[in-house]
């Protein structure tokens, strides 16, 4: 069984797939509480439900999007619940490109490598900069995505300074930012200043008023 928060079909928002019609299962839990986070109903059980994978599969059906074979597993934080593995599996079979959405303070060596992993790596604003799992950049690969959620100074500094620091497998670099706190513009402008080989991140989904 699996705790599941919400099953639906809209755009992907924010990360190279941004823009693709996709498939959403966004699983209940986390096992941090981020400063700034969107998803509180994710994080509270009154708003969730135990399902199996057939049950889960049923109502992917029914939320529509059949024909569209880009599919997100995220939340909350999915791999906090062991049966999600079970899930990227079945997913597999049934053919779909799976991207996982994790905000990089569990370990993935569990995940599937055909998974595609969008890893937040959290910054200083978010009060949990602390708790990235450092082996986990042994399985990030060069089609996985690193995301750093920005929404001050200090926390571009940091982003910066991971990214100067640590050797990544990838180049798909992602900087959001915290759209209340951190004016996107303020945020393009300093990618362009320093030549950030890093992309800008927009919520696509949001400007729509999509889910
Ligand atoms: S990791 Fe994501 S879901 Fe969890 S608290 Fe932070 S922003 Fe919210």
């Amino acid at each position: 069984m699996l705790n599941i928060n919400d099953i639906f079909y809209s755009i992907q928002g924010e990360s190279s797939f941004a823009g693709y019609p996709c498939r959403f299962i966004r699983l209940a839990g986390c096992n941090i509480k981020c400063s700034y986070c969107d998803s509180k109903e994710a994080l509270n059980s009154a708003y969730s439900m135990n399902m199996d994978i057939e049950g889960i599969l049923n109502a992917l059906n029914n939320a529509g999007g059949k024909n569209v074979k880009l599919i997100e597993v995220t939340g909350g934080e999915p791999l906090i619940q062991e049966n999600v593995y079970r899930l990227f599996e079945e997913l597999l079979k049934l053919n779909y490109l799976v991207l996982l959405e994790t905000n990089g303070t569990i370990n993935l060596r569990k995940v599937p490598e055909k998974v595609i992993k969008i890893v937040d790596i959290k910054c200083p604003s978010s009060g949990f900069s602390n708790r990235f799992d450092y082996e986990n950049l042994n399985y990030i690969n060069e089609t996985d995505e690193i995301k750093f959620v920005i929404g001050t100074d200090n926390d571009y500094d940091f982003a910066v300074d991971f990214l100067n620091k640590e050797k990544l497998k990838t180049k798909r670099i992602i900087f959001s930012a915290v759209s209340a706190v951190m004016p996107l513009k303020k945020l393009a402008l300093k990618i362009l200043e320093n030549e950030l080989n890093v992309r800008l991140g927009i919520q696509l989904h949001k400007i729509l008023m999509l889910k």
